[in-house]
């Protein structure tokens, strides 16, 4: 014996225990460790060296055997027929192939094919004896499967009794048993809040439900079937696969509504592009496309090799789940701030692209997941779905190979300390101003209508004059000139003109804007209002302690420490004080005394438009003398305040018998009052 022909026969009895290993998993625990397509690589190996070396392929081989086996807690059914796998090809050009050794063998080009979707779920197979549900059973090893009767009863969708005429008196129906994707969905939530492990897909969750010995487990697991095939049958049948489906169908048997009968190779392409794009949209989950010869004359001639029938393939998608390693762990940080963890993989190919990153979300999902640098993971990418990490690998975890991933202290663009509010699941930036990550947002919510109101500064504006680096924070806004904005794209001296101008408008403001301006988390308009009439001077606000800012009205502990932190690093101090030292400015707000609040607990709506006052600037008077102003109208509602073109807060205002003031009106009462 060569060492060649050594290392082959120990790869081979390697890929052979490895294969047995996942079968067991797979078939007999219903909980894989790797993905499909892992399994599948395998195999393809095992195949290609029993090709190249065929002395060394047993008649025991996975390649050669249906992978699974009965239980033997079931009671045994032997198959009058074997219940076969299938071939697989995983290219145009290898479906291409399958069809020529199709349209050779039949002589006839125009050959047809019924086309079918690959339902992910478990085969079994369903004795009716005149028109009853008499047995059910697992595929098992394809000669002897479980006897789940009972299980089998329960699946909603599946009639114990046919209807229609000419039933056979014998019918064996083949198909899937399967989990549709909402009722997963649910069963593995429910799992999860029960403290249970959940499945890791329909698939398995199928087949662990179906194998459950006491029937009212399965009862409550949300199964369904769709038959593909007939096995046994003593009566008449049609002698096409398209058209015995059909047949199935007349008598109350489910079939997927996908299935087709299509002549010539375009078509069969087609129906693998169009189902690719459904995919996502199906109720249920399909791994591929099944590619049969309709003509049952000519699948009985074409015959069966070991473990499959010559006479149909399996065209399966590009694998959604695939195994890496995590080679480290970097932080982003997002516009908002929320620092995200990335897992750096080994570049693996998966659904249909290569992928090099996956979101690891935030210091939850880690926990979750159990992760470390340097493990072995499943990475999943569905659809056009972002890339994931479904699950570790512990068992190929290398102790001396991994180590904890730890989040940063402080931010990784600005260096602000990082912080993670109780009960949140992610960890921010507190730099917001400063942070680079974070300026464009920030400047955009400085400029907004409800902030400093700047007329003219769009997003898209803000956009160019951070990426022409022409401002880093909000204040340096107010230094930029006609000349400067004016080399911008697409901007004209004269609108860089209006711009300038209404950035000084802007800067005359109300202590309340400008704190809304600075965009400290969660601190929205109602909150800074309240912020602004408790303490009245931004020095105030700037020095209170955690405690005292939480006695402010709307102010809870998250919000104070929000305030309290932002406060709290020297670079939003800078920030605030240039915006001060480039003149924005507001008038001082007198001390009140609660009598002068003279709409104290009365409730506003502000509806329509208006000529001389915003609808912003009403609401900040109405409030300035006490009164909430609420968003919708409602019983609680005291006064509805409309303007032209109001729709139907008007209408129901007048229904519920709301005090209504026209513009006039409102104005006379804020005149009136002051
Ligand atoms: P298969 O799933 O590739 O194909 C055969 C099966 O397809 C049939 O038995 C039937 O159940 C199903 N099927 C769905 N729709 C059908 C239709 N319209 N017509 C006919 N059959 C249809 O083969 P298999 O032998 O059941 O399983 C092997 C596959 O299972 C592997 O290729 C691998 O992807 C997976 N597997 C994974 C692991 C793992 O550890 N992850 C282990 C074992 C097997």
């Amino acid at each position: 014996m060569t060492d060649k022909q050594l290392t082959a026969e120990q790869q081979v009895q390697q890929f052979s225990e490895l294969l047995e290993e996942y079968n067991y998993q797979y078939y007999v625990l219903d909980a894989p460790s790797v993905p499909d397509a892992e399994y599948d690589r395998i195999f393809k190996l095992l195949k290609q060296l029993e090709t190249e070396h065929p002395e060394l392929l047993s008649a025991n081989s996975p390649t050669q055997k249906v992978g699974g086996a009965a239980l033997s807690k079931f009671e045994q059914v032997t198959h009058q027929l074997p219940m076969l796998s299938l071939d697989n090809v995983f290219d145009s050009a290898s479906l291409d192939d399958f069809m020529q050794r199709v349209i050779d063998k039949s002589s006839l080009a125009e050959t047809a094919f019924c086309i079918e979707p690959k339902l992910d779920g478990l085969a079994a197979s369903i004795i009716y004896e005149n028109g009853l549900l008499v047995q059910a059973a697992t595929r098992g090893d394809g000669l002897t499967g479980e006897n789940v009767t009972e299980n089998v009863k329960t699946i909603a969708n599946l009639p114990l009794k046919l209807r229609g005429d000419n039933i056979p008196a014998v019918l064996e129906v083949r198909g899937e048993v399967f989990m549709l994707k909402e009722g997963f969905n649910k069963l593995n939530a429910g799992l999860v809040a029960a403290g249970e492990k959940p499945f890791v897909n329909p698939r398995n969750a199928a087949a662990g439900s179906l194998r459950q010995l006491d029937s009212k487990v399965a009862a409550n697991r949300p199964l369904a079937f769709y038959c593909y095939a007939v096995g046994v049958f003593d009566g008449d049948l049609a002698d096409s696969q398209y058209q015995r489906i059909e047949q199935l169908k007349s008598w109350g048997l489910p079939v997927s509504s996908e299935v087709k009968r299509v002549v010539g190779e375009a078509a069969c392409h087609e129906f693998y592009d169009s189902i690719s794009e459904k995919r996502s949209s199906l109720a249920y989950e399909i791994d591929g496309v099944v590619y049969k010869v309709d003509d049952i004359s000519l699948q009985e001639e074409m015959g069966f090799v070991s473990r499959a029938p010559r006479w149909a393939t399996a065209y399966k998608f590009p694998a959604e789940e695939a195994v890496t390693t995590v080679e480290n762990v970097e932080f982003q940080v997002g516009r908002t701030g929320a620092i995200t963890p990335v897992a750096k993989l080994k570049p693996v190919f998966v659904g249909g692209v290569t992928v090099s990153n996956a979101t690891l979300h935030n210091k939850d999902e880690i926990e979750r997941l159990g992760i470390l640098i340097g493990d072995v993971v499943v990475v999943r990418r569905a659809g056009d779905v972002i890339p994931q990490v479904a699950r570790v690998v512990v068992e190929q975890r290398d102790a001396n190979k991994t180590s904890e991933i730890v989040f940063p202290e402080t931010c990784p663009v600005c260096d602000s300390k990082v912080e993670r509010i109780e009960g949140e699941a992610v960890t921010r930036c507190t730099g917001g101003l400063y942070c680079e990550a974070q300026r464009k947002q920030a400047i955009k919510h400085f400029a907004s209508r409800k902030a400093l109101d700047i007329d003219g500064l769009g997003d898209k504006l803000v956009d160019l004059l951070v990426d022409h680096n022409m401002i880093k924070d909000p204040s340096q806004l107010f230094s930029l000139t006609t000349q400067q904005l004016s080399s911008l794209p697409r901007m004209g001296e004269t609108s860089a003109k209006k711009l300038v101008n209404s950035l000084q408008v802007s800067k005359k403001t109300t202590l309340a804007r400008f704190l809304y301006s600075l965009g400290i988390r969660e601190v929205g308009e109602t909150t800074a209002a309240n912020l602004a009439k408790h303490y009245k001077k931004l020095p105030a606000i700037q020095e209170a302690s955690i405690e005292s800012l939480k006695s402010v009205s709307d102010v809870g502990e998250i919000v104070a420490k929000h305030l309290y932190y932002f406060f709290r690093q020297d670079h939003n101090l800078e920030v605030v004080n240039q915006l001060c030292d480039a003149g924005i400015h507001w008038p001082v707000i007198e001390e009140v005394d609660d009598s002068e609040l003279v709409l104290l607990g009365k409730t506003f709506v502000i509806t329509g438009s208006f000529d001389a006052m915003s609808r912003n600037d009403i609401k900040a008077a109405l409030q300035a003398l006490g009164a909430k102003v609420s968003g919708s109208v409602s019983k609680n509602t005291n006064t509805l305040v409309a303007g032209s073109a109001a729709g139907s807060k008007l209408a129901k205002a007048t229904e519920l018998g709301i005090e209504i003031l026209d513009e006039s009106g409102v104005l006379a009462l804020l005149g009136k009052t002051e």
